[in-house]
């Protein structure tokens, strides 16, 4: 935490206090530079929803499992580290505003076709893939289709 006022980066804690039923704490803090005081307010992080499995568990949001699967969808592809961090967040952003408490997974894997296909084509059908273990070989060449219409439509503008 900087200080607003000479951004050293020091400072004591001088009160501290729930407030907003709890949901909060604010800080009264002193620079140990220049003595300034202010207040800070914490909120805790939001919640994400628990995700549901196709076959009816239930488990926590797991981060890194859908860092890992966005990571294989774009190796060796032109996607930087922090292209996937900020779609990660998206998809964190999507989740909580559904405001439900559980997620299934396919909803989830939706959620990040939708952010792979504006990035990348190949990445987006690589998780497809995966992800909507497709019935069989003509729905899976459907959906590329799908994905070379839309192509061209956009190069016509
Ligand atoms: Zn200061």
């Amino acid at each position: 935490m900087h200080c607003p006022f000479c951004s050293h980066t020091e400072t004591k804690v001088i009160d501290s206090r729930l407030v907003a039923d709890g949901d909060q704490i604010r800080r009264r803090r002193e620079c140990l530079e220049c003595g300034e005081r202010y207040t800070t307010f914490e909120t805790a992080e939001l919640v994400l929803p628990r995700v549901i499995k196709s076959n009816g568990n239930r488990q926590p949001f797991d981060e890194e499992k859908l860092r890992n699967g966005v990571l294989r969808a774009i190796e060796k592809r032109p996607v930087s580290i922090e292209m996937v961090e900020s779609l990660i967040n998206r998809i964190k952003h999507k989740l909580r505003e559904t405001g439900e408490p559980e997620v299934k997974t396919r909803k989830m894997g939706e959620f990040v076709m939708d952010e792979l296909r504006v990035l990348d084509d190949v990445a987006y059908v690589r998780f497809a893939s995966v992800y909507r273990s497709f019935q069989d070989v003509s729905e899976f060449a459907k959906e590329i289709l799908k994905l070379d219409q839309e192509k061209s439509i956009n190069q016509d503008e």
